[in-house]
């Protein structure tokens, strides 16, 4: 029995850009069973026909359709729960994931990796972008508890036993790329230089993007629960200071404080224990989601003599 090989497509207004991508798949798998999954992530225009009307030449070709746009990792999810491969390759429809590099990518999976990240070694982004994904990416990995492999997007190979795993996570806010890298398993990379998107315009607006960013903070990190404590903390600290000063002023130099400025500086330290019972509740609140994302407690590679 040869492998099935599952290629899984979100697409948002991509009309233009699917057939060039069909072909371009067609003649990298031509060794291989395929089936090629396309999401249509409510696209406005004419996506829809498009891929209707290469699933009705081809049978390999599986497709669902959204009511509305759901969002990429929705439609990646989407893909994922149809995938019958036994290596489940996600890719975008622009032509920016190169269809060539497909060819390593099952290379390296039949070395025996179980996860196979494109890596990019350039990005034509603007300036901004590119500042904002670099900083973004350095703030995650210090604050979550996985590392982030750098510079891959939603263009990798999964094996099939790490898709089943990845099912098993059923947090509703979905940062995939997170989700693979949390799940462990051997990965590896191969390397490309990202090409421009072949036509149309980006789906990806900033609104999208922050979404995306924020999930993938709040789906992998704790820390943003802990400003509070840092922040009960130093007002706090500096209360208590304010208060030594003026309990000083007061009783050792025979300073006279209207009542007001006693309770000033009360209130202020108190607004500081505030923001500590705060932090409190977020902990608990933080164990609560992480109970609620049910995420597995661990995943297993393999056993022996189990
Ligand atoms: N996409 C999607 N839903 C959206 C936005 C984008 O399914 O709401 C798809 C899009 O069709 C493409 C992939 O996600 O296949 C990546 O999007 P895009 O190329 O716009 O992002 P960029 O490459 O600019 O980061
Ligand atoms: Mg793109």
């Amino acid at each position: 029995m040869q492998d099935l090989i599952s290629i899984v497509v979100p697409v948002f207004n991509e009309q233009h850009n699917l057939v060039p991508l069909y072909q371009a798949l067609q003649k990298v798998l031509t060794e291989y069973e395929y089936e090629i999954i396309f999401v249509n992530d409510g696209s406005r225009d004419n996506s829809w026909k498009v891929i209707q009307e290469l699933a009705q030449k081809d049978s390999r070709i599986k497709a669902i359709n959204f009511s509305r746009n759901f969002g990429h990792q929705a439609a990646l999810t989407a893909g994922y729960d149809c995938a019958q491969g036994d290596a489940i390759i996600s890719m975008d429809a622009d032509m920016q994931d190169p269809p060539e590099l497909i060819v390593q990518m099952l290379e390296k999976w039949q070395q025996g990796f179980d996860v196979v990240y494109a890596r990019r070694i350039n990005r034509n982004d603007g300036h901004l972008k590119q500042l904002t994904a670099w900083g973004y990416y350095k703030f995650l990995d210090a604050v979550s508890d996985v590392t982030m492999p750098r510079n891959v997007g939603d263009f990798r190979l999964i094996d099939k036993k790490v898709l089943d795993e990845l099912k098993q996570c059923k947090e509703r806010s979905r940062y995939l790329r997170g989700m693979v890298a949390w799940l462990g398993f051997n990965h590896t990379f191969v390397d490309f230089k990202r090409p421009d998107r072949l036509s149309g315009t980006t789906g990806y607006t900033w609104k999208k993007m922050f979404k995306l960013a924020f999930d993938g903070l709040t789906s992998f990190s704790m820390f943003p629960l802990k400003i509070a404590a840092f922040v009960g903390m130093f007002v706090i600290v500096s209360g208590s200071g304010m208060f030594v000063y003026i309990a000083y002023d007061a009783l050792i130099r025979n300073v006279r404080y209207p009542l007001f400025k006693w309770l000033t500086t009360i209130i202020y330290i108190f607004m500081g224990v505030q923001f500590l019972l705060m932090w409190l509740l977020g902990e608990y609140i933080g164990r609560i989601y992480d109970q609620e994302k049910g995420r597995p407690l661990y995943i297993v590679k393999e056993t022996l003599n189990t």
